[in-house]
């Protein structure tokens, strides 16, 4: 157990450290902008869809190390998948790291996501990891405005 826990940490600090896909799209209109009151993570999403696929991916913002390694490792869990694979992952991945800690952890299609099951044992992080999906979700539904985690 403490194994994994390092396995963790060390994932979301590499990805707090070097953010992967830390950039603007500017030719995008699917863009949105996510803030989460209770930790003050904020976040711009940008997404390029191409023939039905994620052609592209970025964001750009400032955040807790949670949120920036969730929007980090979101944008590559997706970069290049059929547009049809993002609603039905972000619903696993929410289920994730809202099921109780003691759960076993059903990791399937989730892949390297998986580390956020840490979270599980901190309510308040589950917001900072799910910011970018829920941001996301409104740069895809071309949605204008702010997006809250509330
Ligand atoms: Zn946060």
């Amino acid at each position: 157990m403490s194994e994994l826990r390092e396995l963790y940490q060390q994932v979301i600090l590499d990805h707090t450290k070097r953010p992967r896909n830390f950039r603007t799209i500017p030719d995008t209109a699917n863009v949105a902008e996510g803030f989460n009151r209770l930790c003050g993570d904020r976040i711009t999403l940008y997404i390029k869809v191409e023939n039905d696929r994620v052609a592209d991916i970025a964001f750009q913002g400032a955040g807790c190390a949670i949120s920036t390694a969730a929007a980090s490792m979101m944008t590559e869990a997706l970069k290049g998948r059929p547009l049809a694979e993002v609603e039905p992952l972000f619903k696993r991945f929410h289920a994730m790291v809202t099921s109780p800690p003691d759960q076993e952890v059903d990791d399937a299609d989730l892949g390297k996501l998986a580390v956020f099951a840490g979270v599980r044992e901190f309510p308040v992080r589950v917001k900072c990891a799910t910011l970018a999906w829920h941001t996301l979700k409104a740069a895809l539904d071309h949605k204008s405005g702010q997006v809250t985690t509330e």
